[in-house]
């Protein structure tokens, strides 16, 4: 049985995308290798977290040591399930970067009924593809230059990875959503060109206008309702399932 490294176990609503408003339980896998500008779960970057902790229906956090076992993470899993779950979601952080563990505890909730959903930003193609048979669903990021999550020069190999999980999530029947955080001045040049490299694919697309972190709430970085307008627009080019949905999480006051 593998063990690996968990931020939080923690059962809320889904804040983000075309499920905004489900319940699902989340589990948030600790290690992203992107340093994205806005980040919002920046400590869950930390690939060696020491501790995962477990906040349960009586509101009580348990906290237990990493790195923790699948069956650990399945017994508090299934300490959290309530009737209206829709899913098991498997978050970060980045889960790809524990691919064979995240796929261990996929595995084992699939076979006990459960759904799963992933969210990645499609870091390794090879990484997806070894899980994806598990998954129902999945919503892999693209990241704009902009984001900083890279380095220029290894800018169109993360784009690659990215193009090659959705394909392969498509193909694999999985329910594919496509997110992109946009900020103020995104070039639609660049959204036009990834719209056109999805042409044709069944995804939802969503265009999420970004949630300024507090250290950037000064810094004017959310896109105007024109430019969403005009975003929107051009992917409607291309695609045909098109949303614009902000995190709504966040005017919940929840995680
Ligand atoms: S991919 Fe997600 S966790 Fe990683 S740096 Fe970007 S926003 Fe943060």
């Amino acid at each position: 049985m593998k063990k690996g490294y968990v931020t939080e176990i923690f059962s809320s609503f889904q804040g983000e995308g075309p499920y905004a408003g489900r319940r699902q339980i989340f589990a948030r896998f600790a290690g992203c290798p992107l340093s994205c500008f806005y980040c919002d779960t920046s400590y869950a970057r930390d690939p060696r977290q020491k501790l995962c902790n477990v906040l349960f229906l009586d509101k009580k956090t348990r906290i237990k040591r990493n790195p923790i076992s699948t069956n650990a993470v399945i017994d508090c899993i299934k300490e959290l399930l309530t009737p209206d779950v829709h899913s098991i979601c498997y978050t970060g952080g980045e889960p790809l970067s524990s691919a064979a563990f995240v796929k261990e505890i996929a595995a084992e909730a699939k076979s006990r009924h459960l759904k799963n959903f992933i969210e990645t930003s499609g870091i390794s193609a090879r990484a997806f593809a070894s899980l994806a048979d598990y998954f129902d669903f999945a919503s892999i990021d693209i990241k704009l230059r902009n984001h900083g999550a890279v380095e220029e020069k290894d800018y169109d190999r993360l784009y690659e990875n990215e193009l090659e999980c959705i394909r392969s999530s498509i193909d694999r029947g999985i329910e594919t959503i496509v997110k992109v955080v946009v900020v103020k001045n995104t070039p639609v040049e660049e959204i036009e060109g990834i719209c056109e490299d999805l042409a044709g694919l069944d995804v939802k697309f969503v265009l999420q206008p970004v949630t300024a972190p507090s250290y950037l709430q000064s810094a004017n970085v959310v896109p105007s309702i024109k430019e969403l307008f005009e975003l929107s627009e051009t992917a409607g080019l291309y695609l045909h399932h098109i949303m614009v949905i902000p995190q709504v999480h966040k005017f919940m006051h929840i995680c």
